[in-house]
């Protein structure tokens, strides 16, 4: 049991001699901690006592921190924009020039600070400087989410860390043939999974876009008698790779459909004496109706291609 992953990583790093031309070395890993929170502090999803960290821990030279910095800022941002989160700021937390609780020299201090501001500038979004934020051990950049109802949600977080090579003394052997000081990054895209799938579910209010729909399709026979080939199709849907049930229950067709809405259920077919014929199948879409009556093999062709594409 662990409330943090940066020390395993730490001790992965030190169990082998590393030389400059081995760095950057980068150790990820989806970890799960454990914190004693308070029980008045617990809430649902988003603060819970065991959580998953997608966390990593990059080590670099000093001349390699820009680039670093640069490739996590562009994976926050893929996974932000694949999951339509477009609507975000980013908050940099940087030191306070005339204070002495920093450890680290001034001069990497500023230069990270250059290099955390540079990278953000890059990206291209809306960005605010917090001085005096940053911890003692180093500056970061946090990823701020607007939700559906405009709460702000604190994700993703890029942080530099100055401290923690100091204190397990990490070292490099350099091309000088001396030992140096590797500089650590933390960063966890998601932050916490859980934290992150509570918000994700407010987003977009249950209703989830077909390739992360818990159950992308529902079949709904209209009567017993058409049972197997709603089976049937199902199968073909299963086989290749889309979450699919089957409503067995004698309810009315109305009946069915309102369950299967209620379920967030992106996709529901209906299969009747006429689909059954022609080995078609008619299409309702939860937000979209009525789309009509397509062949088994274009459907399952749709929306194979939907779900490849992450489509939105
Ligand atoms: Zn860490």
């Amino acid at each position: 049991l662990r409330p943090m992953n940066c020390p395993h990583h730490i001790k992965i790093y030190s169990s082998e001699h590393r030389s400059y031309r081995d760095l950057p070395v980068r150790l990820a890993e989806f970890g799960t901690v454990y914190r004693w929170e308070q029980s008045g502090e617990l809430g649902g999803m988003t603060r819970v006592r065991g959580f998953t960290q997608d966390d990593a821990h990059l080590f670099c030279l000093p001349e390699q921190v820009d680039d670093e910095i640069q490739g996590c800022l562009a994976l926050v941002e893929k996974v932000l924009s694949t999951l339509g989160m477009s609507d975000y700021r980013v908050r940099l937390s940087f030191s306070d020039p005339d204070s002495d609780k920093y450890v680290g020299e001034r001069a990497v201090w500023e230069k990270a600070e250059a290099s955390l501001k540079e990278a953000v500038e890059k990206l291209g979004a809306d960005y605010t400087i917090e001085l005096g934020e940053a911890a003692f051990y180093g500056p970061k950049i946090d990823f701020v989410v607007k939700d559906v109802i405009g709460r702000d949600w604190q994700l993703g977080t890029v942080q530099l860390d100055f401290n923690l090579p100091e204190r397990f003394d990490l070292t490099y052997v350099g091309s000088d043939n001396k030992p140096h000081r590797p500089v650590m990054i933390h960063r966890a895209p998601f932050g916490s999974l859980e934290r992150f799938v509570g918000l994700l579910i407010e987003h977009f209010e249950g209703k989830f876009p077909t390739w992360l729909a818990p159950e992308q399709v529902r079949v709904l026979p209209l009567s017993d008698k058409f049972l197997a080939e709603g089976e049937a199709a199902a199968k073909r849907l299963a086989d290749a790779g889309v979450r699919v049930s089957v409503d067995r229950a004698a309810e009315k067709l109305g009946a069915k459909i309102r369950l299967a809405r209620l379920d967030r259920v992106p996709y529901m077919l209906v299969i009747g004496g006429k689909e059954a014929e022609t080995n078609s199948v008619s299409v309702r879409h939860l937000d979209r109706q009525d789309l009509g009556t397509f062949t088994l093999d274009e459907f399952v062709s749709n929306i194979t291609k939907e779900i490849k594409d992450r489509s939105l």
